[in-house]
């Protein structure tokens, strides 16, 4: 999907709207597969803000993995809103890297690039079924979530404890010794 821009760069037109769907295939994002069973949607514009040219973009997908504490199977909407200035490619050694700039080259941008990228660096790291999703337990197995199980879980939650509240609780035990 290479988009058009001399229209918009030659001060023909104020706007060029974008609106397109792409597949993309599942991902191995660090060690979880994230799955697209449906197409990405890419929708926005290229316009022209005083004497600036913009592309402002929203991206949205629903991606299908497992849930981070309990396996399930989840899916969830995501949806990217980006805005990056656009500036021709001979200026690419004058900017910075962390600047939302987006090249065009020869007055054509390469929007499916552009799309895969955004989608790539916003992927979420970690997905859960729920906020309160219980997991499953460590020891036995079991998923939390549907029953509960006797195993002892306090020595798995201290070494989740933040270390200044670890030497807090190092110094009550000394205290009362
Ligand atoms: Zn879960
Ligand atoms: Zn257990």
């Amino acid at each position: 999907m290479k988009l058009d821009l001399t229209a918009l760069l030659k001060n023909e037109t104020d706007v060029i709207d974008i609106s397109f769907e792409f597949e993309e295939m599942e991902i191995d994002y660090y060690g979880e597969i994230i799955e697209f069973k449906e197409p990405v949607k890419v929708s926005g514009s290229a316009k022209r803000i005083s004497d600036e040219f913009f592309l402002e973009v929203e991206i949205n997908v629903s991606i299908t993995t497992h849930c981070a504490r309990c396996l399930k199977e989840v899916s969830k909407p995501l949806s990217i809103k980006t805005f990056d200035e656009l500036l021709p490619v001979s200026k690419e050694n004058q900017i910075e890297q962390d600047e939302n700039v987006f090249f065009y080259e020869r007055h054509h941008i390469d929007l499916l690039a552009y799309s895969r990228e955004q989608l790539l660096v916003n992927l979420p790291y970690k997905t859960v079924c729920r906020e309160d999703c219980a997991g499953i337990c460590t020891r036995c197995g079991r998923n939390l979530n549907v029953e509960s199980c006797s195993c002892d879980h306090a020595v798995a939650e201290e070494d989740e404890l933040d270390p200044r509240l670890a030497q807090l609780s190092e110094w009550f035990q000394k205290a009362k010794e």
